[in-house]
């Protein structure tokens, strides 16, 4: 299928990309990498009668450390912040999970998150650090904490007028590791579920993708053997899981008490 008519403008800068969002307001979609919108568009499960271009704005492409994070503008490919030299060590180990180096190159990390699909990796480290999504529209700036921007299935708290300007990642603190973990039937899928872990001395931060309609993070002590074993059992039960037509939900279920041991053993055994 092809997509319906629509027009299309190219934004330099995030002022005309707000202004363009006030007024096209839900009849305006901004295209990024394009990855995932023109699928959207090509099934017509959208009919934007505008598409705002940002990926081409300099403005935007900026990576840039600011106090204790690592903030990644809008039209910072997923390929730039995994060849940057500052790229966060738990996206280092994402990224290789993320599709293929093809996507990568086009598709950008706020797109990932503005997206905001159940098992993408990006949303899922988002969570897991802590991190925060920058929001601009003509009516200013706001920024929401992961946990709270992701509302649901494919759906945030972003509001229509709303460009996602950047997203900020904190940077690794003294004595932090960390560990990432997947399964997926074939490389480059989405997974069907993704481990993000954040250790330290006290305990650890696990975030999990791909068993509810976002993702889920919860704080942990330091445990091992049959109380780890109880403790990601509760996790698992704790997620509204449904059967859907990949897999069953007693897999994924099975797959997170796995998939958390590997990500929780690979962060121990960092230094
Ligand atoms: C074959 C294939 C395999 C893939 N596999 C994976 C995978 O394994 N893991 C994974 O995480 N992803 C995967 N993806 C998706 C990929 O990572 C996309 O690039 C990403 O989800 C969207 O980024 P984008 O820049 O392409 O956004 P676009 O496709 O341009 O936009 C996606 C949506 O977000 C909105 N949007 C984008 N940027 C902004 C912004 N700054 N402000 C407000 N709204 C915005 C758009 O309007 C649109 O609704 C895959 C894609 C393909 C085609």
């Amino acid at each position: 299928m092809k997509p319906a008519a629509f027009d299309y403008v190219r934004a330099d800068s995030a002022e005309v990309a707000a202004a363009l969002l006030q007024r096209y307001g839900e009849g305006a979609r901004i295209l990024a990498g394009g990855q995932s919108l023109m699928a959207v568009l090509n099934m017509r499960l959208a009919q934007p009668e505008l598409l705002i271009d940002i990926s081409r704005s300099v403005e935007l492409a900026a990576i840039s450390v600011e106090g204790h994070a690592l903030r990644v503008g809008a039209a910072v490919t997923q390929a730039q912040l995994q060849a940057h030299p500052e790229v966060p060590p738990l996206l280092a180990l994402a990224f290789p999970h993320i599709s293929h180096f093809q996507i990568r190159n086009r598709g950008t990390v706020c797109g990932s998150i503005a997206h905001a699909d159940p098992s993408a990796e990006l949303p899922l480290c988002l969570v897991a650090l802590q991190g925060t999504v920058h929001l601009r529209s003509t009516r200013g700036v706001r920024q929401l904490a992961a946990a709270d921007f992701f509302t649901g299935l494919l759906s945030t708290a972003r509001r229509a007028d709303e460009l996602v300007e950047a997203v900020s990642f904190p940077r690794p603190a003294t004595g932090q590791s960390f560990g990432f973990a997947e399964h997926v039937r074939r490389h480059g899928d989405f997974a069907l579920c993704a481990v993000a872990v954040v250790a330290d001395a006290k305990g650890m931060r696990l975030a999990v993708g791909g068993l509810s309609d976002c993702p889920q993070a919860f704080e942990l002590p330091v445990l091992a053997d049959a109380a780890l074993d109880d403790a990601l059992n509760e996790i698992a039960w704790s997620l509204q899981v449904r059967d859907d037509p990949h897999t069953s939900a007693a897999t994924r279920r099975h797959l997170l008490r796995r998939l958390a041991r590997q990500a929780i053993q690979s962060a121990r055994r960092q230094p």
